[in-house]
């Protein structure tokens, strides 16, 4: 469990003031200057040695990634764009940084630009975050007047300017290069690559997009070291985590805590426990609706992070944590989703455009049980058509839940389909 000397978010429950007076109390904004001192090499070496992994869902080394950023400068400026357009079913937790305690983000955003060489930000907001929007503006402007950003950043004779840029309510745009189509004014829809940003991302220039969360502790690792940061957690699994804890428990919340927590350690010591207690669990969906769902005997066992729920087949994604009881329609819940996916597809690429489609409708046929046992091999086969073989990730999203229903699943999906043909007979006599 995560010791209180070891939170960095210190406001997420927005208690204390956001401003910059109280982000000071909190300790952000400490020592800034020496922290850009470090050197552009310094501050990806220290992060690399974290074993920082992006929060944003893929779990992709963080300073790995920043270090893909040209050395030399061709001419063409540098861009961090931070990417604040969190639209994942059962994810919440960027909203809880950026209204609770928005300059932890931007100083994130000087530290983690400056070090990519980068003299601009761009937050790219997701457009119903009306009030975290509003927030963002006025911590830009108060670390504006406070010289902590603009010309001269915390006096360190980099310059360095923060913008905000509100999106207008697509699930797509959250994936990198459609926020950066999105962001130039076009349609939001993902880039094939290579190439990646880093060579060639907003408006053609070097540009690395990273989640609100990893900006966010980046300045945190800086100041205690990253051998602090590494021992929290597992190896490879380190540090803290923001989980957003929602579905049939008894208190949904959001909480930071050590990476590597047990799953029922999480559910049972922040949220209240399952409604109607453990044995009344039926299944989660531990990383936000995109990742495979798992069964309680897993639940039981499985620990959150992004190697021991790939160990069974499902994903720590953007640690959104949707738990379901008995009374859960399984099958309708997945169908849900399914739904959900196939109305945010872009339309890009046939697979997904074709795939989330069929796979929908199948689903709704699935919840009535009118269908035949092979359909769901069918199901099945064309999941794994669709996974794998589209531009972005979307593609996966919606083949995955499907899988993890059929996966542990399997028997409710088959007796409904068994019912159902017992009650047409019926009905035919
Ligand atoms: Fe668009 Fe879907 Fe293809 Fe992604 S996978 S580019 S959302 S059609």
């Amino acid at each position: 469990m995560l010791q209180d000397k070891d939170r960095i978010f210190t406001n997420l429950y927005g208690l204390h003031d956001w401003g910059l007076k109280g982000a000071r109390q909190r300790g952000v904004w400490d020592g800034t200057k020496k922290l850009l001192e470090l050197g552009r090499d310094g501050i990806v070496q220290q992060i690399k040695d974290s074993q920082l992994r992006g929060r944003g869902g893929a779990g992709f080394p963080a300073g790995l990634k920043w270090s893909f950023m040209p050395k030399e400068n061709d001419g063409r400026p540098h861009y961090l764009v931070v990417n604040a357009d969190e639209s994942e079913p059962g994810s919440c937790k960027d909203r809880e940084i950026l209204r609770n305690d928005p300059h932890r983000l931007l100083e994130g955003c000087l530290v983690a630009g400056f070090a990519m060489g980068a003299e601009a930000c761009y937050i790219y907001i997701r457009g119903e975050y009306v009030l975290e929007s509003q927030r963002l503006e006025a911590a830009i402007e108060q670390a504006n007047e406070a010289g902590l950003l603009g010309k001269d950043a915390c006096g360190s004779g980099w310059p360095y300017h923060i913008h905000v840029h509100r999106g207008a309510g697509a699930y797509i745009c959250g994936e990198e290069t459609a926020l950066l189509e999105s962001m130039e004014g076009k349609k939001g829809q993902p880039r094939l690559k290579p190439p990646f940003p880093a060579a060639m991302g907003l408006y053609g220039c070097p540009t690395t997009v990273t989640n609100v969360e990893t900006i966010a502790v980046s300045p945190e690792i800086l100041r205690r070291g990253a051998d602090w940061w590494a021992a929290l957690g597992r190896p490879n699994n380190t540090g803290t985590k923001i989980f957003s804890i929602s579905g049939h428990v008894e208190t949904p919340c959001n909480v930071e805590e050590v990476m590597g927590i047990p799953m029922r350690e999480l559910i049972e010591k922040h949220a209240g426990g399952v409604r109607g207690g453990w044995d009344n669990l039926l299944a989660v969906i531990p990383g936000g609706s995109s990742v495979p769902c798992l069964p309680r005997p897993t639940c039981g066992s499985v620990l959150m992070d992004f190697d021991s729920l790939r160990e069974v087949k499902s994903g720590l994604g953007t640690a959104a944590v949707i738990v379901m009881d008995k009374s859960t329609d399984i099958v309708a819940a997945i169908a849900n989703l399914s739904h959900f996916y196939m109305h945010e597809s872009c339309g890009q690429c046939t697979p997904c455009r074709e795939g989330t489609g069929w796979m929908w409708r199948v689903m709704e046929r699935l919840v009535r049980g009118d269908a035949n046992i092979e359909d769901i091999d069918a199901l099945l086969e064309v999941t794994y058509e669709v996974e794998g073989h589209t531009i972005c990730a979307l593609g996966d999203a919606a083949a995955w839940p499907i899988q993890g229903l059929i996966r542990h699943f399997r028997p409710e999906v088959e007796k409904r389909i068994l019912d159902a043909k017992k009650r047409g007979q019926v009905a035919a006599e």
